[in-house]
């Protein structure tokens, strides 16, 4: 049995990734890593300084003195800029749309790509994303790529925002899943879409409990883990 196990979690927005990735981690005693922060903390970073993310040019020079890091520990994930923990600043809608676009720019998928990569250095990883699978991690022992109607995700993330107390509005919720899913299909580096060899998964009629025992016998089944 293998004691480092690479598994990746992909898939549209909204559609439960973070929860099911962490459940898993915790599970399998893997680090979690969300890299939709490292997106998240470049958009917030662009915002502050004053720089239009559509400006390619000086996006992608931001990005070449970026100083990001991450705590890992416990199935949580804690994110620094320039040594100051920004984690909670990352979750709103605003960011959501502008790490999506802030995605796109190759610089900045090429400046996030060995942090992600070192994070699986010390152990087993549990890798949430759009091209865990795909680029960052094609060699993962288990790929999943999870998928769920808008409706039922849009309904998911604004029943996260609401147990988390955040004002929320379901509509503006759909249309910015949709915006996003736009953007992440359609990007020439990286787009999203299930690796060859991904395990994929329509959760739209499943309990998060459903998918994540669903996910444990996958990884059983083709790793003999005994998690
Ligand atoms: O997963 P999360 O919603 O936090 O991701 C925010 C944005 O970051 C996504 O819409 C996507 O554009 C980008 N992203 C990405 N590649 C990843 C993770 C996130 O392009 N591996």
């Amino acid at each position: 049995m293998k004691e480092r196990l690479i598994i990746t979690v992909d898939g549209p927005a909204g559609v439960g990734k973070s929860s099911v990735s962490k459940a898993l981690s915790k599970r399998s005693s893997c680090v979690y890593l969300d890299t939709g922060a490292l997106y998240r903390a470049v958009a917030l970073g662009v915002a502050e300084s004053g720089i239009s993310p559509d400006n390619r040019e000086a996006v992608s020079k931001f990005c070449e003195n970026i100083d990001i890091t991450l705590r890992l520990a416990n199935g949580e994930m804690k994110i620094l800029a320039g040594g100051d923990d920004i984690t909670g600043r990352l979750r709103t809608e605003k960011i959501s749309i502008l790490a999506s676009t802030v995605s796109a720019i190759p610089a900045v998928r090429a400046a996030l790509l060995p942090i992600q990569r070192k994070a699986a250095l010390s152990g087993g990883v549990v890798a949430e994303g759009r091209d865990m699978g795909t680029v960052v991690f094609p060699d993962a022992d288990v790929k999943f790529f999870i998928k769920a109607d808008i409706h039922e995700r849009a309904k998911r993330r604004y029943l996260q925002l609401k147990r988390r107390g955040v004002a929320a509005d379901f509509e503006e919720i759909k249309s910015g899943i949709v915006v996003r899913d736009r953007q992440d299909m359609k990007r020439n580096v990286s787009p999203l879409r299930p690796a060859e060899d991904a395990y994929i998964l329509d959760t739209t009629n499943m309990k998060m409990t459903e998918v994540v025992d669903k996910m444990i016998g996958v990884i059983r089944e083709k790793t003999g883990a005994g998690i």
